[in-house]
């Protein structure tokens, strides 16, 4: 089961204006909530044959935390996976960033949609995400720096870091991550 804490947050700040903002301006959610909104959705039944946190930990509170909640349930972290990509590069593929409401992900010049701004699955117009704009990207990516950054250290001490060079050709990348993932119907 994929869980993209970001994905929440989008559906929450609907109704929420203080994690809207928060969303806007590329700042982190406080740990507290982020880390009680995952406490819960791993009660969920559908997360029973394994899952795979994306966005999560974003800071080595969140580790610690996440850390603490699996030791109750007596689960273990497979394997964490850095995707290593300069700064410049990652700038240039957040921006380009396209995306549909049915949750397809496109780039503009590096994996366009066969009809410009139309996905290729549903036909619904495709849109930057608000923070996707440069100037909020380089925000995130010194939040990034700032609080995620020291992670790296976390999970190479805990000997479960995967390093995966990302600026490698997205078959080498996802070749890659796959030999880590195992798909459970
Ligand atoms: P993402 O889709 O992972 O890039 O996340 C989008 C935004 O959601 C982030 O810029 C944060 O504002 C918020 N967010 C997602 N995951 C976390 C997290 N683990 N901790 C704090 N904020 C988060």
């Amino acid at each position: 089961m994929h869980l993209s804490t970001g994905d929440m947050f989008r559906e929450v700040k609907k109704s929420d204006k203080v994690i809207g903002k928060l969303l806007a301006s590329g700042q982190l959610v406080p740990d507290e909530i982020v880390v009680n909104m995952v406490k819960n959705r791993l009660t969920k039944d559908d997360v029973k044959k394994g899952f795979l946190l994306d966005g999560f930990p974003r800071t080595v509170k969140q580790a610690e935390e996440l850390d603490a909640m699996l030791k109750v349930e007596n689960i273990k972290i497979d394997v964490v996976f850095f995707i290593d990509v300069r700064f410049e590069e990652a700038v240039k593929r957040i921006v380009g960033r396209r995306v549909c409401s049915c949750g397809a992900s496109y780039h503009v010049t590096m994996l366009p949609p066969k009809e410009v701004n139309r996905c290729d699955l549903c036909d619904k117009e495709l849109v930057q995400r608000n923070d996707d704009k440069e100037d909020i990207v380089r925000d995130r990516l010194s939040v990034y720096e700032k609080q995620t950054k020291p992670l790296i250290k976390y999970y190479k001490k805990s000997g479960s870091l995967i390093g995966i060079d990302g600026l490698n050709s997205e078959s080498e990348v996802f070749e890659r991550i796959s030999k880590y993932i195992k798909v459970v119907v």
